[in-house]
């Protein structure tokens, strides 16, 4: 099996890059970061990673990109261990300059990344948890655009089809996620991957991945989100 190529990533690029929301959710979390950025374009929150061919594509074609060098980051030996071998750090020039087009594939992705259930099965979207204190769209999954989840399931489905370990990487985090949660004592959340004209969500269980249906406003919220929730005029805030 082939990996992920440059005519792969133009295939991507073309094909994903609904915006995740039909609110601009970048001005909502930046409210919440002392330096009045989006939290995911901030690489003192969240560092992106480009395919080896991406960072090609990219480098030749968009003058917004460049390498993170290893003395750049502070822990890089823990964070070493976490980025696969076929895929490099980048950081660009800023939200302010953000070329929409030349957006890399984390970045349409973020907060989500595809959930692999105990079978092996890419049934749909989860979040990196670890940002569910910063991130608004994690707290106002509602705010999800059908389109943005079509998208990202035929991006990741493409890419499943062009890489063996890409598919494996996501079954480890999967299974990380799993752990994590059943220590934690709770439930998985799920936007399920299939089509729907309203998004479909779930609580899938860590230890026997039973699934349940919920509304949306089943999911807590964290940090300042559930801070501002408690107001009570939050809808105006
Ligand atoms: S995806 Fe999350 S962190 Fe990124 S701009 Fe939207 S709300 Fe902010
Ligand atoms: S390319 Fe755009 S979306 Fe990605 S980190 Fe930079 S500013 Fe944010």
């Amino acid at each position: 099996m082939v990996d992920i190529e440059h005519s792969h990533i133009l295939h991507l690029y073309k094909t994903f890059l609904s915006p995740i929301s039909d609110l601009d959710c970048g001005a909502k979390c930046s409210a919440y970061n002392e330096h009045h950025v989006p939290f995911c374009c901030d690489t003192r929150h969240v560092i992106p990673l480009a395919y080896c061919s991406e960072w090609d594509y990219l480098s030749e074609n968009a003058d917004m990109w460049e390498r993170i060098s290893c003395n750049e980051i502070l822990d890089f030996e823990h964070l070493k261990e976490k980025i696969p071998p076929d895929q490099v750090m980048i950081k660009c020039q800023g939200h302010q300059k953000c070329q929409r087009e030349y957006r890399s594939i984390t970045c349409r992705s973020f907060p989500f990344f595809p959930y692999i259930d105990q079978k092996g099965n890419f049934i749909g979207l989860s979040y990196y948890w670890e940002y569910e204190d910063r991130c608004w769209i994690i707290n106002h999954l509602d705010c999800v655009s059908p389109r943005f989840r079509d998208e990202f399931v035929f991006a990741y489905e493409y890419i499943f089809a062009h890489s063996n370990h890409e598919f494996a990487n996501f079954r480890h985090q999967s299974i990380i996620m799993r752990r994590v949660f059943g220590r934690k004592k709770r439930a998985i959340p799920l936007i399920s991957r299939f089509p729907s004209p309203q998004l479909r969500y779930y609580k899938i269980s860590p230890h026997n991945g039973r699934m349940r249906r919920v509304g949306v406003d089943s999911f807590a919220k964290h940090g300042n989100y559930n801070l501002v929730d408690k107001l009570p005029f939050a809808d105006e805030i």
